[in-house]
C-alpha cells in the first residue's frame, strides 16, 4: 500500500531539507495535509515569494531583495574594512553590536572538504574580486571559532595575504568551538574591537 502519487511527491520533496529522512518527511506531509492546511498554504506562498524575489547581494553576497543590499547601499559606511562571516545570521549579530561601520562579505558556508564544500562553494572567487576594488584596506575574518571556521579563516588569510591584502581575526573573547550566532553582543563587540593579525 502506497500513498497517492502527489503525496509521495510531496514527501520526496520535503527530503531536500537538511536532516529530514523518509520517516520525518512523511510525518511532515501528513501533518500539513491533515492538521494545518492553512499553514501549508502559507508555506507554499511564502516559499514561492521568497524564491522569486530573494537573491544574493552582488557586493556582499548576503540574501537580498535588491541587487545591492541596504547595508552595502549605505553611503556612510567605511568601505576600507570588509568583515567576512559565514552566514547572514552572523552579519545580523555583528550589526546588532552597533560597533562596526565597515562592510561585509558573507561566505554562505565554510570550508568543509569532507562534505565537498571547497573554495568555489563558499564563493572565494567573488571575495577576491570584491577585495580588488581598490578601497578595501583590511579584511576582518569573523568566521566561527570552530575547527572548520578556523580552517576557513586561515585559508582566506593565506589567499589574501598573497595578494597584499591585510587580514585580521576577531579576538578570542569568542569561546573555543563558539559560533557567532550564539554569543552575546557584548562578547562579540569586544572580539571585534580586539581583532588582531593572524
Ligand atoms: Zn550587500
Amino acid at each position: 500500500m502506497q500513498n497517492p502519487p502527489s503525496l509521495e511527491h510531496l514527501i520526496e520533496s520535503l527530503r531536500c531539507l537538511p536532516g529530514v529522512g523518509p520517516k520525518s518527511a512523511q510525518r511532515m506531509a501528513y501533518y500539513l495535509l491533515q492538521r494545518d492546511r492553512d499553514g501549508a498554504s502559507e508555506l507554499h506562498q511564502a516559499l514561492g515569494q521568497a524564491l522569486s524575489v530573494v537573491d544574493h547581494c552582488s557586493r556582499c553576497n548576503t540574501f537580498s531583495e535588491q541587487a545591492i543590499c541596504p547595508i552595502c547601499s549605505q553611503a556612510d559606511r567605511d568601505s576600507g574594512t570588509l568583515c567576512v562571516v559565514e552566514m547572514p545570521t552572523d552579519l545580523m549579530m555583528i550589526e546588532n553590536t552597533h560597533t562596526y561601520d565597515g562592510l561585509y562579505f558573507v561566505l554562505m558556508g565554510k570550508l568543509s572538504p569532507l562534505d565537498g564544500v571547497g573554495a568555489k562553494e563558499i564563493h572565494l572567487d567573488r571575495l577576491i574580486k570584491r577585495t580588488n576594488d581598490g578601497e578595501v584596506k583590511e579584511v576582518i575574518l569573523a568566521t566561527n571559532y570552530t575547527v572548520e571556521g578556523e580552517a576557513t579563516a586561515h585559508y582566506i588569510h593565506e589567499m589574501l595575504n598573497a595578494r597584499g591584502i591585510k587580514t585580521t581575526r576577531i579576538a578570542r573573547g569568542m569561546p573555543m568551538g563558539g559560533e557567532i550566532e550564539y554569543v552575546d553582543t557584548g562578547t562579540l563587540a569586544q572580539a571585534l574591537m580586539e581583532r588582531k593579525g593572524l
